[in-house]
């Protein structure tokens, strides 16, 4: 099953068009995106079985298809490759360095966005995260690895835009404020359940930079897979039905590159998962955003 919204409507994807949930239903399923887990169960049973009917909208207009969930999750350093540009070392040289416990921060709520809204730029430290987004689709407290999976709705495309200066700043490092201005989380395009993915575990994805290739890199090479995230959030905090966790992000963003790249406006991010979609988001200078003398654009 694949999942949207278009016009802050629920939709359901069929092809290259959408019928809208709450009339293909008849009314058994809400409208609501908020509302979209109440009956998680009965929907992924009847979405299995049935020919969607009614009018068919374009899938130019899919929003968040997650945009309220009540507890955003976000992991740091979660791949090998990123975590060995990010401190210097080889990927051979790893292992031996490799983190005990996931680094989790937030990304607060009003960060979230949609598969093709614009990003505002505060500076010109500004960078992007490709990663896969995880779903809940079941109350989740103190589950198993084993039992993990069964608590995901489904799973959709993310981008953790990060302020790299802020993310730094203050007497520790302070993650969730530097990755939560306004669109800094866009999400989508669509919302797929595990089982119309061959190996959930191990899927491709990656972002381009007006359209040079700048992440590619697999799932499968997650530190911390989904599942053992699930079990270590979990275990501290009770995960709800629309909770997501932005699972982190392979080698390629713009800090550790020499010379570093950030975002500046005219830009266009593209950021994909094989097997669920694609964002494209422009960027544009933003509040805050130097307009001349040092850090102005070009
Ligand atoms: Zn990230």
């Amino acid at each position: 099953m694949r999942l949207g919204v278009i016009a802050d409507r629920l939709v359901l994807i069929d092809g290259e068009t959408a019928v809208d949930l709450e009339q293909a239903g008849n009314g058994r399923f809400p409208a609501e995106p908020a509302q979209l887990f109440d009956d998680w169960g009965a929907l992924a049973g009847w979405a299995a079985t049935v020919e969607p009917d009614g009018p068919r909208l374009s899938l130019d207009q899919l929003q968040n298809p997650v945009p309220a969930p009540r507890q955003v999750f976000g992991v740091g350093a979660n791949y090998r490759d990123h975590l060995a540009e990010a401190s210097g070392r080889t990927v051979e040289d790893l292992e031996q360095f490799l983190p005990e416990d996931p680094l989790i921060f937030t990304k607060f709520r009003s960060c979230l966005a949609g598969p093709a809204d614009v990003i505002p730029l505060p500076s010109r430290n500004v960078d992007w995260e490709v990663e896969l987004v995880v779903v809940m689709g079941r109350h989740a407290e103190r589950v198993s690895e084993k039992d993990a999976w069964r608590h995901v709705a489904g799973l959709t495309v993310g981008q953790d835009i990060s302020e790299r200066v802020l993310q730094m700043a203050g007497p520790a490092p302070q993650f969730s404020m530097g990755k939560s201005f306004p669109a800094f989380g866009p999400m989508g395009p669509v919302l797929v359940t595990p089982d119309e993915l061959h190996d959930p575990d191990d899927l491709e994805l990656g972002c381009t930079l007006n359209g040079r290739v700048m992440q590619k890199g697999r799932t499968s090479g997650l530190i911390f897979s989904v599942a053992e995230l699930i079990a270590r959030i979990s275990a501290v905090c009770p995960m709800l039905p629309g909770d997501v966790i932005f699972t982190g992000t392979p080698a390629g963003v713009g800090a550790f590159r020499k010379p570093p790249v950030f975002l500046k406006p005219g830009d266009t991010l593209t950021s994909w998962v094989k097997g669920i979609g694609e964002l494209r988001n422009p960027v544009v200078a933003g509040h805050g955003y130097p307009e001349t003398g040092e850090g102005a654009t070009s």
